[in-house]
Parts: C-alpha cells; sequence; structure tokens
C-alpha cells in the first residue's frame, strides 16, 4: 500500500475533491509552433502538414466509420484549392492565423449560404439557433470548422489534448485555455507546482467553483494515483486514506460559494443600502450565468470576452460574438451588460492569435493587442454594435493608456458603425468606457473626457503599481504591502472621475473581498462588479458599512 503524503501549497480557490492525478502533457506543449521561423506561408504549411499527421493518427486508431470521416478531413487539407484563398491573404500581408481564419470562415459561409452578409440574414438567421444549417451543407461547415481549429491549434503549436474528465491536473501552471476547454461538470481539482491566486486561471477556477491550490513545488505519483486537493486549506494529498477521503466530498460541479439562484433576504433594488454602490456580476464564461440571480443584481459589471471563445476560429467570427452577447443580454432581461473587449496578450492566450507569453504583460496587450490587429476588433466591434441595439451593453477597453488608443478604437468603431449603416444592419454605437488599470491612465483621468465610464482592475493596477507580477507567488507580499498606495490612488481615481462627472466602478479581486466593501463605499465608487459567487457576502458587507445600517439587515 502506497504512503500517504500530504503537500502545502497556497489555497488559490476553496472546495475540496479527489480524483486520479493527470499530470499536464509536456510534449504537446514542448513541441513548438508548427513552422516556427515566423515566415507566415511557410508557418502555415508546417501546421497543415502537422494536423494532416495528427489525422493519420488518429485515423489509425478510429473505427471504420470515424476513419472515414477524418480521410474526408485529411482530403480536404491535401486539396490546394483550401489553402489558396488564405496565402493569397498572406500575399497581401497578414498574418498566417488571421488569414487561414478568416479564409475558412469565408469558405464556411459560402457553404452554408451565409457568404455575401446582407443585413436581414445575418441579423435574423445566425442567433437563437447557431447550428440550424442546412444538412449535408452542416456537416461539410462542420468539418471545415474542425479542420480551421486544428490546423490554428497547430500553429500555436499545440495539440488539442484534453485530460480525462474528474481528474486532478497537476502542473507547473494552467494556461487559461486549457481550463476553459475542459468540462468540468464531473468535477476534479488543480494542483499546481507554481502559479498564483492572483493569476487568470485562479479567477476561473473560483468562479467556477474548481478546488485550487499553488505553489505546492513538485508534486508526486504516478497519472491515475488517487489525489486529493484542499483548496480551503490549501493542501494536496497522494493517496488519502480513508479518513481523509471521508471528508472528500463527491464531484463539486456547481459553484462552491455560489447561491445558485438561491432566494436572498432582499431585493436588489434595495441593495446595499441607500447611496451605496450598485452590485453587479462579473462574468467570464457563459456558465458563470448559473451561478447567480439576474433578478438581484444591478446588471453585469464586465464580461472578460476573452474566456468566452476557445478557439481563434471563434474570436474571428462576427456571428459568434454575437450569438454570445445575444445570450448575455437575454440572460440579464433588460439590465445593463459591460463588455470588455477582447483583453488578449500576457498569459491570456488564445491559440493561433495570442500565444500565452507572460513577458506581453508590459508589451502588446490588451487595447495594444487590438490596435495591432484591427481586423479582430473590427469583428467584435460589429458584433458588439449589433448587439447594442438590442439591450443596454457598454463597451470596456483593456489596458488602456494613453487618451489616444482610446480615440483611435472610438474611431474604428464609428468607421463600423458607418459600415453596417451602410448594409442596413441594425446596430448602435455603445458607451466606451476605460479600464483603469495602468498607473498612467489612472493618474490621468481628467485627459480622457471622451470616456463615457470608468472601471477599476486593480489585480493588474496592483502589478503595476507595485511592479510585483500577479501571477508570481515569490513577489506576491509586496502587493499586500502596496496597500495604502493603492488605496491613495483610488481615492485619486473617484475624485477624477467625479470631477468629469463620468461614473467609476471596481471591477478587479478587490471588490469581491467582502473586508474592502467599507472602505470602498465610502471612496464613492457607483459599482462593484464581483464574481457570482461573491456576491451575497459582498452584498452583506455593503450593508453592515452603510450609514446607520439597521444591525443584522442582508
Ligand atoms: C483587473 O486587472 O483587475 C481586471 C479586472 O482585469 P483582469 O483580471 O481580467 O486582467
Ligand atoms: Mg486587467
Amino acid at each position: 500500500m502506497a504512503a500517504r503524503c500530504e503537500q502545502r501549497g497556497q489555497p488559490a480557490s476553496p472546495g475540496r475533491a479527489v480524483g486520479p492525478l493527470y499530470r499536464a502533457g509536456e510534449p504537446a506543449e514542448a513541441a513548438g509552433p508548427a513552422g516556427s521561423g515566423g515566415e507566415p506561408r511557410a508557418a502555415l504549411t508546417a501546421a497543415v502538414e502537422r494536423a494532416i499527421a495528427e489525422l493519420r493518427a488518429l485515423a489509425a486508431k478510429a473505427d471504420a466509420e470515424s476513419a472515414g470521416i477524418l480521410d474526408f478531413q485529411i482530403e480536404l487539407l491535401l486539396d490546394g484549392e483550401l489553402l489558396a484563398p488564405a496565402l493569397a491573404r498572406i500575399e497581401r500581408g497578414e498574418g498566417a492565423a488571421l488569414a487561414f481564419a478568416a479564409a475558412m470562415n469565408e469558405r464556411i459561409d459560402e457553404v452554408t449560404g451565409e457568404a455575401g452578409e446582407t443585413a436581414s440574414e445575418t441579423d435574423s438567421e445566425a442567433d437563437e439557433d447557431e447550428e440550424a444549417e442546412p444538412d449535408p451543407f452542416a456537416l461539410r461547415a462542420a468539418d471545415l470548422r474542425d479542420l480551421q481549429h486544428r490546423v490554428l491549434d497547430a500553429l500555436a503549436g499545440r495539440t488539442r489534448a484534453d485530460f480525462p474528465p474528474g481528474a486532478v491536473y497537476v502542473g507547473r501552471d494552467m494556461p487559461p485555455s486549457v481550463f476553459l476547454a475542459h468540462d468540468w461538470s464531473a468535477g476534479g481539482a488543480i494542483a499546481l507546482g507554481a502559479g498564483s491566486a492572483a493569476s487568470h486561471v485562479a479567477l476561473l477556477a473560483r468562479a467556477r467553483g474548481v478546488p485550487m491550490v499553488v505553489g505546492l513545488g513538485a508534486v508526486p505519483g504516478d497519472a491515475g494515483d488517487p489525489l486529493l486537493v484542499d483548496g480551503t486549506r490549501g493542501t494536496a494529498c497522494l493517496h488519502p486514506d480513508g479518513g481523509e477521503m471521508a471528508t472528500a466530498p463527491a464531484p463539486p460541479s456547481p459553484p462552491s460559494s455560489a447561491p445558485a439562484r438561491a432566494p436572498v433576504a432582499f431585493p436588489a433594488s434595495l441593495a446595499p443600502a441607500v447611496g451605496g454602490p450598485g452590485l453587479f456580476a462579473t462574468i467570464d464564461t457563459l456558465a458563470d450565468l448559473d451561478g447567480f440571480d439576474p433578478a438581484h443584481v444591478d446588471g453585469v459589471g464586465l464580461v472578460r470576452t476573452e474566456f468566452l471563445f476557445t478557439h481563434a476560429a471563434e474570436a474571428l467570427s462576427e456571428e459568434r460574438h454575437l450569438a454570445v452577447y445575444r445570450r448575455l443580454l437575454a440572460a440579464l432581461g433588460g439590465k445593463p451588460v459591460t463588455l470588455r473587449l477582447l483583453d488578449l496578450g500576457g498569459d491570456k492566450a488564445l491559440p493561433g492569435l495570442a500565444e500565452g507569453d507572460p513577458a506581453a504583460v508590459l508589451g502588446l496587450r490588451g487595447v495594444r493587442f487590438l490596435l495591432a490587429h484591427p481586423d479582430l476588433a473590427r469583428i467584435q466591434a460589429r458584433a458588439l454594435m449589433r448587439a447594442a441595439a438590442l439591450g443596454p451593453l457598454s463597451v470596456l477597453l483593456p489596458m488602456v493608456t494613453v487618451p489616444a488608443e482610446l480615440e483611435a478604437m472610438a474611431l474604428l468603431f464609428e468607421e463600423e458603425a458607418a459600415r453596417l449603416a451602410r448594409q442596413g444592419v441594425e446596430a448602435r454605437l455603445p458607451p466606451l468606457g476605460i479600464m483603469v488599470e495602468v498607473p498612467a491612465a489612472a493618474l490621468t483621468l481628467d485627459l480622457f473626457p471622451q470616456a463615457a465610464f470608468f472601471s477599476v482592475g486593480t489585480n493588474d493596477l496592483m502589478q503595476y503599481l507595485a511592479a510585483a507580477a500577479r501571477d508570481n507567488p515569490a513577489v506576491a507580499p509586496l502587493c499586500a504591502g502596496a496597500e495604502t498606495a493603492m488605496f491613495r490612488l483610488l481615492d485619486h481615481i473617484c475624485a477624477s472621475a467625479r470631477a468629469l462627472g463620468r461614473p467609476v466602478s471596481l471591477c478587479g479581486d478587490l471588490a469581491a473581498r467582502p473586508e474592502a466593501a467599507g472602505r470602498l463605499r465610502a471612496l464613492g465608487f457607483d459599482g462593484l462588479s464581483v464574481p457570482p459567487g461573491q456576491i451575497e457576502a459582498v452584498r452583506a458587507a455593503l450593508a453592515g458599512a452603510a450609514p446607520n445600517s439597521p444591525p443584522g439587515r442582508g
């Protein structure tokens, strides 16, 4: 019998789960981007070759029917006609991923009869029933989409390996895209050798109720060994004994602290108290909609749209964006929804478009990335403006540093609005606000009169203020130590926003800390946006912090 062994790390997402150990597959990650020489034509050709090799390997193990489908896909990839439009785009100067994704989107539109982007077609068809392509074209379109994803993954140097449902993921760190691609409904947990409780993947784990521990160092054990993760205490236990197992719950599928539509003590219209900030939900994935009752919040204060799409092909499809935004607006039933433009770069990767590069937290990230890739920004802008015609939608720009970035993005929206108008597509220019998460912007809000509103991202603001990476546990104490600097800056931000007459809310993790609610209320924030699992705790804290609050209310 194997020895029981407990390791201590830091808690990153509460809850306990036990499951078979899955060690993150270094071989796939070490493969590197296909055709990594940087020349787009060679990169695309190499990615296609890699995709063909993957499909052949799959076909060799498949039953006759599946092998037939895979062979059909291989034939499509071998057919030069499929690649020609992408190569033509590359000749015109586009990057490999954008060129391939856009050319495939056009091909898929041809197959499904959606080409030509006539207003009435695009507006009325691609919504509630986005899978409603007619047979047999739907099958062909599905093959093309599948190939599109596979080649884009190959371009990004990833294989689409997932890990078994219910397993405990063990690795040095975990890319958000791997978290998002996995089905957590069967339970499971995350045990990381390094990582940080402030990382994006930790935010996702907390929102989804997946237990997670970081900073464990080397985690022993073989694939399949039972591993218990206690995300509340920050421990991992290999081969837990009977006692440990008895206290570990069955698969923790629902968010551990989410109210799951439980009735709350008083309606949102009363919450938290007269004059206090509004309470909004933060959404990372559509699954988060199940974690709160829209009737009991004032709206959605932040949608991290970069987490809504797991493949470049999805992020490059205007119809896909629109379908997701429609669902969000419908779920909120007329309450305001603030969507943030794709905040790609840094650790937020989208295979084929933005590769995970921690160094990029000081580089091409957020609005910088989008302005460098205007084709992508235009796709999202058009979808947002079409959705804005359907409900109260606002748009947030991530990582803004100087007013010129807001001006450039506002111009891009205006140009696309004019294009939609020419095409007769119903659309509305939404209010554009900025994330306040770069110190240079935080100190100069008076220079941003063009911003309709402000939303403070304390996660990034703290890392840039303290020069301490949010995903590096070695410098985490500096972030805690710099809290005085942070609150002074928050005071300045609120005063500047008031002077400009613009609403200011806070959507970083600080908003979700009940013990901070009183100070944030006193600073005069108009809104707090928090993950679904924290809404009730923050509501109670705000009510308790209200001047003359009746004892026990909430
Ligand atoms: C933030 O930086 O506080 C924020 C809300 O954005 P993200 O965590 O997605 O970077
Ligand atoms: Mg941020």
